[in-house]
């Protein structure tokens, strides 16, 4: 493929399979063109604001079996934890305070009528504390569709669910074949959340075991077609206590699915011009620079952690991931600096909700 080949496909407005395919296969060169490319439309549509969302693992209690996740409910390595209802709202209000315009509330899958009615409370204890300032972003699986209307009433603007791969074969190989984890059910889930009036954010791991071009080109495709709002996208990284540890051996070396995971969400960009990225921590996870890399790739988001130190080790979905203390004020101008270094400026104060969103509302 010529540079002036890939030129021409990245001066398109939308693209065919095979250009996907092409996208995905470009070499370093190629992929500095396509990043550049990636860095133009999003200055032009979301500006050079990156956002902070400070993220709060409230629990690594889960009623689910992923076959990826490192606290996945048959992991019985795992020391489990529900953070306190004092402790969420000091993270909440650290966030707040330093000046990130939003949080998310993250956490392993529950559903019971005691956790829908403690995240009520917890939303309405934020809300009070924060002036209803920040922009809240919930993370916390399938829910009843009466469970999405009651967080949303209580003032959550958006909802993060990840198809994590859009191909239904692919998902049966990630997933146990039971009613609890349903590629039909996630999918109606993530049409429920839009229903209720959420800013929907969806996405897929990349690099997974079984996972070919074609899948993530499958995946490119079905992001664009379900018309989200955010997207975070990020390398697998395994787990040694979990079943799809066993195809080790099927993995793309870690700085390739890094590379990968990069070329998505360049494409990504120039495809779906005005939603909101996540630069994810899982790029951290293989690269001290990971998420910066993600930022020059198009992506517009930066989850600092600040759930309290003492349960950072606990929430571990896969390897080597980062638990470094996030929550002090020292940090939050070291990612500063990094975020500047790049290229861009933090929007301090600003809930940064995805143009697109907006858009479709009008
Ligand atoms: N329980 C909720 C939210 C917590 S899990 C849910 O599943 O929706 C958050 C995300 O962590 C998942 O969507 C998945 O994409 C990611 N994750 C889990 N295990 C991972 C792994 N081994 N490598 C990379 N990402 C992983
Ligand atoms: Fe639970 Fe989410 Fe991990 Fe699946 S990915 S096991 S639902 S925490």
């Amino acid at each position: 493929m010529h540079v002036q080949e890939i030129n021409s496909i990245l001066n398109k407005e939308s693209f065919t399979r095979n250009e996907l395919l092409t996208l995905l296969q470009a070499n370093d060169l190629q992929s500095d063109m396509l990043y550049k490319r990636a860095q133009l439309v999003r200055e032009q549509h979301v500006g050079k604001k990156v956002f902070f969302r400070g993220l709060i693992e409230l629990s690594n209690q889960c009623k689910k079996n992923c076959l990826y996740c490192g606290i996945r409910t048959s992991n019985s390595h795992v020391k489990r934890y529900s953070i306190t209802d004092e402790e969420v709202l000091s993270a909440a209000i650290f966030a707040w305070e330093h000046g990130y315009g939003s949080i998310a509330l993250q956490a392993g899958e529950k559903t019971s009528s005691h956790f829908t009615q403690r995240i009520t409370q917890l939303l309405r204890k934020i809300n009070k504390a924060t002036r209803g300032e920040l922009g809240i972003t919930l993370s916390l699986g399938e829910q009843s569709i009466a469970t999405y209307k009651q967080w949303f009433d209580e003032g959550a603007l958006r909802y993060l669910l990840r198809i994590e791969a859009s191909n239904r074969e692919l998902y049966a190989k990630l997933h146990p074949q039971n009613s609890a984890h349903d590629f039909d059910k996630r999918i109606e889930a993530l049409h429920a959340l839009r229903n209720v009036g959420y800013q929907v954010g969806s996405g897929v791991m990349v690099g997974l075991p079984f996972q070919t071009l074609e899948h993530l080109v499958d995946d490119l495709l079905w992001m664009q077609e379900m018309d989200l709002d955010m997207v975070g996208m990020g390398p697998y990284v395994e787990h040694a206590d979990t079943p799809l540890f066993q195809h080790k051996e099927m993995l793309l070396p870690a700085m390739q699915r890094l590379e990968l995971t990069l070329k998505m969400i360049a494409i990504l960009r120039i495809a779906m011009k005005d939603i909101n990225m996540v630069a994810s921590t899982a790029l951290q996870a293989i690269e001290p620079h990971g998420r910066e890399r993600a930022l020059k790739a198009g992506a517009n988001i930066i989850m600092p952690n600040v759930t309290p130190g003492a349960y950072r080790e606990d929430y571990n979905l896969y390897e080597n991931k980062p638990k470094m203390s996030d929550s002090n004020a020292d940090y939050t101008k070291t990612l500063e600096e990094s975020v500047v270094m790049a290229g861009f400026s933090v929007g301090y104060g600003e809930q940064g909700n995805a143009p697109h969103f907006k858009r479709r509302s009008n």
